[in-house]
Parts: structure tokens; C-alpha cells; sequence
């Protein structure tokens, strides 16, 4: 028997006829110099299987020993989320087969998470605030790397054979999992966007984790469901799994709705299950039933003391809070007098990190800011790449405005300068600018002999422009300006060409 298929449903007429209803599942992976349960490293892209030892590899007799600064992050993750810290918890064994989780189960928190009950305010595209609650944040255990070779898809389906790498088994997680969150109607899929970006940049700048989404060091499923519009009555969910970047994350809720809603009205059944987000489609196919948490056979972890934060510990922590997101925006809106909707644009386009970076190298911040957000953002628009992803660093960018402001370079040629870095040319510090400069030859010409007989010759070569200068016409000095910029391929000073024509003319 095969599936009934069901049409989508045009947004518009989701967002008339049902409520989404979205729960939002973050996986963070700790930048922690070892794992959560033993002492290997968890440095990324080392040999396969050169950092395991018995306990993370599951063998009989190795017993595990937890991490404090896995602790210790989970606990300011709680903080920063307004969460409470539990007295008292303890980790669960989450029974399941899978051949990367050599011990047949993972170690996680079930019903006695670390962190719970806070919530967190999400800054939307205009400017709105719109608050997600905060169900837990619990601390669990990365599992090991499938590869599976020899099939067309890389999935298990087809291929030949299969390698295990558990070099990641074990580095500590936090599970951050939001409580329900109704009421987003069309902005459901702009609202996850929004609140998995804003735990981004939170858990960044708490610095315990790189918060990579294309690395993995930041996962993220979508459960979502459709009530029918008004009813309250909750609709069976699907749970979207491993969506990979914020853009995905606004992509898969948009289908999700328009797929959920045409199985609804095309009289069928949503089904609670696991999807997989298709990158290249923007769609999801089905992966497997879900389990309930009964299928987990969760019990607590009988070789693991509970975890109970003293409150003097927590408070320590709470009192060394780095400068939390919201608090350095509004530090940098003062500091740089943006308004709101400036602010604003320079944090949709990610380019707050940027412009911070550069002004620490030395640039102004009105000119930092100008060429992040005019020059580099249609470079970075051009090639279809984030603005962070363009490669060209921050101090180099301080480099070109310093050579700018010296003179060296005029605006123009400081692009072409920007160019030869955007192309590869001139190598990775803030001195590739100035081998880009020369390789090029694009410093300002200088020299003023050199520029005094570029403007004879100009005078020369239009007897009655020079005339009319003569006769006190100033306005026409334009032209033999011009004519000069041309002459010297655009690496003169236009204002001190300008002087100079004067001053041959009087
Ligand atoms: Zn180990
Ligand atoms: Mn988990």
C-alpha cells in the first residue's frame, strides 16, 4: 500500500484556517577542553578513534566521572536563559540502539534537568519583542560519526559499508527545549528563525560553546503542529531534525505548515514523527515514528553521584556574567549613536561582530560601519555569502580606512584595493592590504613634481579651459581636474589636483 499523497497548502491559507503551535529543540556542543564523563580531548578533526578510552567507548568496568566546566557552562546557560538552577538533579540513562552510541544508551537528565522554567526575549525583523518560555536546559552527551561509503545519498540506505569515528562520543551537550509556543500565527517561521539566532549569539557570548551550525556544534529540531484557527485544541506534531542553519530553520517551519495543512485538509492524519530537512528543497521527508519516552526505558544513572550546585557556587557564577547580547547592543548603539533601526539592520546583517572587530583594530566606527554595511555588504550579496563568510578580516579592513585617512589611499582605489583581498591577493594579516596596494599600484600619487606636470600638461593640452581659469573662472577647473585623474589612472588627489590647478593658473 502506498501513502496517500497530500498537496501543500499555500501560507496565506494555512495561516487562515490553522495556529501553528512550535517547540524548538537546541543541541549545544560544549567547547570544553575534554569530555563530559572522562579526561579525552575533544579537539575537532583529529584521526578517527585517537581520542577514546574505555569509559567513553562504553567498556564493561569503566566507570564515568562527570566534567565541571560542563557543569559549570550548563549552569550559566540556565542563568543566561532566566532559568532556575535545581539544588539537586541527576543524570538518566536514555536506553537506545544505535551503532555510534557504543554504550546502548546515552547518558542525558530526564526528569530532573539541571536548569528550568525561564525564557528568553526574542528582538523581531521590526523591532517587536516577542518572549519564548523556556521548558529546561539539561546536560547529555554527543554520540559518535556514522560514514557510510559507497551509496549515491551517503544515508545507510545503498551503501557498501559503514565506519565509526567516536572521537565525538561523549564531548558534553546542553538540550535546551523550549515550552510551546502558541500564538505566532504568520510569524512562525520568522519567530524559530529568530530565537534559535538569539540563542546563538547568547550562548557565543557566553563563551562556552563556537555555537557552529554548520559545524554541528549547534543543532537544531522543529516540532510543529497546526490547531485549527481558534479552537486551542492542540494537533499532532512533527519533529524536524538536525536543521542546519537559521535560514533552514525559517524554511523547514514554512513547509512543515503548508505540508501539515494539506494532509488536514485533504482529509488524512498528521502522523507524530521524526523528518529530515532536504537542504536543496526546502522540504522534509519522513524519517522514523517517534518513540515515546516509555520506549526510552529512562532510569537514573547508577554510576553517577547527583549533581547539587551549592548556591554560593550559583551565585558566584550569576555575579561573573559576561556582557550578555542585549546589553552590548545597547552599550553599541550609545557608544556609536545608532538609532533603533540602524541597530537593527546592522544585526540582521551580522555585521555588529564586524564593525566591533574593526573599530578594536583602530578604524573610526562611523567609517567601520560604512564600509561593512555599503561596500562589503554588496560584495558579500554579490557572491551570495554571509557578510562574516567574505574573505577579508577585520583589521584589514582598519588597514585600508587607515590608508584612507592618510592619504595614501582615496575611496576609490581603497575599493580596488578591498577587491585585490576579496580575490586572494596580498595574504592574511592587515599587511596583505599593503602588498595588494602595491602589487597593484594603487597608492595615491604623491609625488608632487609628478603631479605638477600632469597639470601643465593638462593646461597645455586645453589652452582655453586654461584661459577661462585664468580669467577668474574657477568652476571650470572640473575639467583639467579630470583630465589629470585621468592621466594618472584615478591615483591622484582630486582636491589636491584641484589646488594645484588654481595655483598655476594665479
Ligand atoms: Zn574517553
Ligand atoms: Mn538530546
Amino acid at each position: 500500500m502506498t501513502a496517500p499523497t497530500y498537496d501543500m497548502v499555500d501560507f496565506d491559507e494555512v495561516v487562515e484556517k490553522f495556529d501553528p503551535v512550535l517547540g524548538l529543540e537546541v543541541h549545544v556542543e560544549l567547547s570544553t577542553r575534554t569530555k563530559m564523563f572522562c579526561g579525552c580531548s575533544t579537539e575537532f578533526g583529529a584521526e578517527p578513534n585517537t581520542q577514546v578510552c574505555p569509559t567513553c567507548l562504553g567498556l564493561p568496568g569503566s566507570l564515568p566521572v562527570v566534567n565541571r566546566s560542563a557543569v559549570e557552562a550548563a549552569i550559566r546557560i540556565g542563568l543566561a536563559l532566566n532559568c532556575s538552577i535545581a539544588p539537586w538533579c541527576r543524570f538518566a540513562r536514555k536506553n537506545y540502539f544505535y551503532p555510534d552510541m557504543p554504550k546502548n544508551f546515552q547518558t542525558s537528565q530526564y526528569d530532573e534537568p539541571i536548569a528550568f522554567d525561564g525564557y528568553l526575549d526574542v528582538v523581531l525583523d521590526d523591532g517587536e519583542t516577542f518572549r519564548v518560555g523556556i521548558e529546561r536546559a539539561h546536560m547529555e552527551e554527543d554520540t559518535g560519526k556514522s560514514l557510510h561509503v559507497g551509496g549515491a545519498t551517503g544515508r545507510i540506505h545503498g551503501a557498501e559499508y559503514s565506519l565509526l569515528d567516536y572521537n565525538r562520543a561523549g564531548v558534553p551537550l546542553i538540550e535546551i527545549v523550549t515550552k510551546m509556543i502558541p500564538g505566532t500565527r504568520e510569524r512562525a517561521p520568522e519567530i524559530a528563525r529568530a530565537y534559535v539566532t538569539a540563542l546563538r549569539d547568547l550562548v557565543k557570548s557566553l563563551g562556552v560553546s563556537d555555537v557552529r551550525m554548520d559545524q554541528g556544534s549547534m543543532r537544531c529540531d522543529v516540532n510543529l503542529s497546526l490547531s485549527p484557527r481558534d479552537s486551542g485544541i492542540l494537533g499532532t506534531r512533527s519533529e524536524t531534525k538536525n536543521v542546519n542553519s537559521l535560514r533552514s530553520v525559517e524554511r523547514a517551519v514554512r513547509h512543515e505548515m503548508s505540508r501539515q495543512a494539506g494532509v488536514l485538509l485533504g482529509g488524512g492524519t498528521v502522523v507524530q514523527e521524526t523528518r529530515h530537512f532536504l537542504e536543496d528543497t526546502a522540504s522534509t521527508r519522513p524519517g522514523r515514528r517517534k518513540e515515546t519516552s516509555e520506549d526510552y526505558r529512562y532510569f537514573p544513572e547508577p554510576d553517577l553521584v547527583p549533581i547539587a550546585p551549592p548556591a554560593e557556587w550559583v551565585e558566584e557564577l550569576r555575579g561573573t556574567m559576561p556582557e550578555l547580547p542585549w546589553a552590548r547592543r545597547a552599550r553599541l548603539q550609545q557608544e556609536w549613536q545608532l538609532s533603533d533601526a540602524e541597530l537593527r539592520d546592522l544585526v540582521n546583517a551580522g555585521a555588529l561582530d564586524l564593525i566591533e572587530q574593526t573599530v578594536a583594530a583602530g578604524a573610526p566606527a562611523g567609517d567601520a560601519r560604512g564600509w561593512w554595511v555599503a561596500y562589503l555588504t554588496q560584495q558579500a550579496n554579490a557572491r551570495e555569502v554571509a557578510l562574516d563568510e567574505l574573505p577579508i578580516t577585520p583589521a584589514q579592513v582598519a588597514r585600508v580606512i587607515a590608508l584612507v585617512g592618510s592619504g595614501e589611499l582615496t575611496n576609490k582605489l581603497a575599493r580596488e584595493a578591498v577587491d585585490g583581498v576579496l580575490a586572494g591577493e596580498g595574504g592574511p594579516g592587515p599587511d596583505g592590504v599593503d602588498a595588494v596596494v602595491a602589487a597593484r599600484g594603487l597608492a595615491v600619487v604623491s609625488d608632487e613634481g609628478e603631479l605638477v606636470a600632469a597639470v601643465d600638461a593638462a593646461l597645455a593640452a586645453q589652452p582655453d579651459v586654461a584661459d577661462k581659469i585664468r580669467g577668474g573662472k574657477v568652476a571650470a577647473a572640473g575639467a583639467i581636474v579630470g583630465a589629470v585623474m585621468k592621466a594618472t589612472g584615478g591615483k591622484a588627489d582630486a582636491k589636491r589636483v584641484r589646488e594645484l590647478v588654481i595655483e598655476r593658473c594665479s
